[in-house]
């Protein structure tokens, strides 16, 4: 959370902050609108030194996605993507466990029969690490309803229903926080450094 509120410079909106933060470094070129803000914050070259690339957020393959045999195909697209597997493994959860994980939409219609359909059936909980994670993992993912998104998206590519979407993925910063601690030990969390880092981040 404090990293990403770093790297946005207090103000600016989560998507595309890694590119226009190089804008901040002094291309020259402006662009339009939150660019212009960034590029204002006189802290934003030392905030991107230290960039959230250790951003935190929590992916549930449902029991659809297991039992269809997507855990590896899910798995492969975010690692191939550059991001890092810190924590995983395969369980059955309980009604209050999912109760607790979608306790923001208790009061939906749906929420009652989502919770009695993941229950005690094989789920895959991960946590995966890397810049922008959360945002970019919802998008990897698509739209909840897959026939609303976008192909090339997992939900997309790999489902119909949105009660049978494969993989969960936190919304935001404060939900991802939340849902690992949910679902993990602290000691569960494995830090490390992938050799593969320099070739996927320009740190210095
Ligand atoms: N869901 C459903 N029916 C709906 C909306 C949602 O069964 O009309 C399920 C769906 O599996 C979704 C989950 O409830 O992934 C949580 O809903 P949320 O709005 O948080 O969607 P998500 O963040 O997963 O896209
Ligand atoms: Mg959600």
């Amino acid at each position: 959370m404090r990293l990403m509120q770093d790297v946005l410079c207090g103000e600016i909106e989560v998507e595309g902050t890694r590119g226009l933060a190089r804008q901040c470094r002094g291309t020259g070129k402006q662009r339009s609108g939150p660019a212009k803000r960034l590029s204002e914050g006189k802290e934003c070259e030392r905030n991107m030194a230290d960039s959230g690339s250790r951003e935190r957020t929590m992916l549930l393959i449902k029991p659809d996605g297991v039992q269809r045999g997507l855990v590896g195909k899910i798995i492969t697209r975010f690692e191939e993507k550059g991001y890092l597997l810190v924590a995983m493994k395969l369980t059955q959860a309980s009604e209050d466990l999912y109760r607790e994980h979608y306790t923001e939409l208790k009061d939906e219609p749906f929420y009652a029969r989502l919770v009695k359909y993941l229950s005690g059936r094989p789920v895959v909980p991960m946590v995966w690490e890397g810049y922008n994670v959360v945002k970019m993992t919802r998008l990897m993912l698509g739209q909840t309803d897959p026939t609303a998104s976008e192909p090339g998206t997992i939900r997309a590519d790999y489902c119909i229903e949105a009660a049978r979407n494969a993989c969960h993925g936190s919304d935001n910063l404060e939900c991802a926080k939340r849902e690992i601690n949910l679902w993990f030990k602290p000691e569960e969390l494995i830090s490390y450094t992938s050799c593969t880092h320099q070739w996927i981040y320009d740190e210095h």
